[in-house]
């Protein structure tokens, strides 16, 4: 049987655990596995209609009062106990921040290999894994052993998509035992974005900035432009670094990674750590003073200009087409 672990935020669904699912349940297909599934926290409960919609034919809820928000080694803990009373082939997760972070503590509790970011993953004794390295600047083949054999699947490289023979899965709640210790990392502050913000990996359109804009006070324009979309502003690491934009808003290896139909990116120069966050990115449109800048000839659509004479004129347009 393979388990997944589905990822949520206080009972939130990350939309990249499907993707998860999709994929393990392919595997299992393959392999002539059940496909199962773990859900941390009773806040969690609601998703196990939505997890059955993609094949996962048995949750098991984990339920216990300081479960219901993100705590790595809890929850790792707590899957680890899960694992050893039913023994799966496999456990996945959602290649995410947290799910690869979780993953990590399960494979140094269990003292197994794990293998991060897969795009392709085939049932064998070993599975053979085709995964991201280097921020999916190169893809790397291995064999994954283990028991269990511990993989996360690399976000947005697949399509979630609900099975046609869904079933209602039955649900089985179990408790574990957890010392304070397994808290030792948990939330403790939470710095909310305001409501009316779209999120930057979930928005359709993203307005990303780099050095080119200049100044904190330039991404003015760009608020502007993303309002106009209803879009959402991002930002590379240089403009984080100069502390124009927060962390939250940078776009990279090391930021978020986004996937909007349009990706707007002004003066940006497009280096490999800034490409790897907008990978996703169904069309993107660059706009640079530098014709031979890298993003130049990897965007959809280039614009060769002044980002500020450029985004004037866009926000003039829109703005009269709204009228
Ligand atoms: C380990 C590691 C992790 C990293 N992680 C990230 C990451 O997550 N995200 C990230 O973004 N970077 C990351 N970087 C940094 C990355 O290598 C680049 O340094 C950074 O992305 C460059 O930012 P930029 O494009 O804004 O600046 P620059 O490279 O300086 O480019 C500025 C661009 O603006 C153009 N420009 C200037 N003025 C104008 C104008 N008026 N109109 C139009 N165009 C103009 C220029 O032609 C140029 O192309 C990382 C680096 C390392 C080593």
């Amino acid at each position: 049987m393979i388990l997944a672990i589905v990822e949520h935020d206080r009972g939130k669904l990350n939309p990249i655990s499907l993707e998860c699912l999709t994929l393990a349940r392919e595997l299992a297909r393959d392999s002539g596995d059940a496909l199962e599934a773990i859900l941390i926290g009773e806040v969690a409960r609601s998703m196990v209609q939505v997890v059955g919609r993609y094949g996962v034919s048995r949750v098991h809820l984990a339920t216990h009062d300081r479960l219901n928000d993100y705590a790595p080694e809890a929850w790792a803990r707590t899957v680890l106990q899960l694992v050893a009373r039913i023994q799966p082939e496999a456990v996945t997760v959602a290649g995410s921040d947290r799910g690869n972070e979780l993953l990590a503590h399960l494979a140094a509790l269990s003292r197994q290999p794990m293998a991060a970011n897969c795009i392709e993953v085939l049932s064998g004794d070993a599975y053979r894994v085709t995964r991201q390295r280097w921020g999916g600047s190169l893809l790397e083949e291995a064999l994954l052993k283990g028991d269990p054999k511990l993989f996360s699947v690399a976000p947005h490289t697949l399509e979630a998509q609900e099975t046609a023979a869904a079933t209602e899965p039955v649900t089985e709640t179990f408790t574990p035992e957890l010392d304070d210790k397994a808290f030792r990392v948990r939330i403790k502050e939470r710095v909310e974005r305001s409501a009316d913000k779209v999120s930057l990996s979930e928005a359709r359109v993203v307005v990303g900035g780099g050095r080119g804009v200049g100044s904190a006070e330039g991404f003015a324009r760009l608020e502007e432009l993303a309002a106009l979309l209803d879009g959402a502003v991002g930002g590379s690491r240089v403009v984080t670094n100069l502390g124009w934009r927060p962390h939250s808003d940078q776009i990279g290896q090391t930021g978020t990674r986004i996937a909007p139909e349009l990706y707007i990116a002004c003066g940006i120069s497009g280096a490999i750590q800034h490409m790897v966050g907008c990978k996703g990115a169904k069309n993107i449109l660059a706009i640079n003073m530098d014709r031979d800048a890298p993003i130049m000839s990897k965007a959809t659509y280039a614009v060769y200009g002044d980002l500020h004479e450029v985004l004037s004129a866009l926000i003039d347009e829109l703005r009269r087409r709204k009228l």
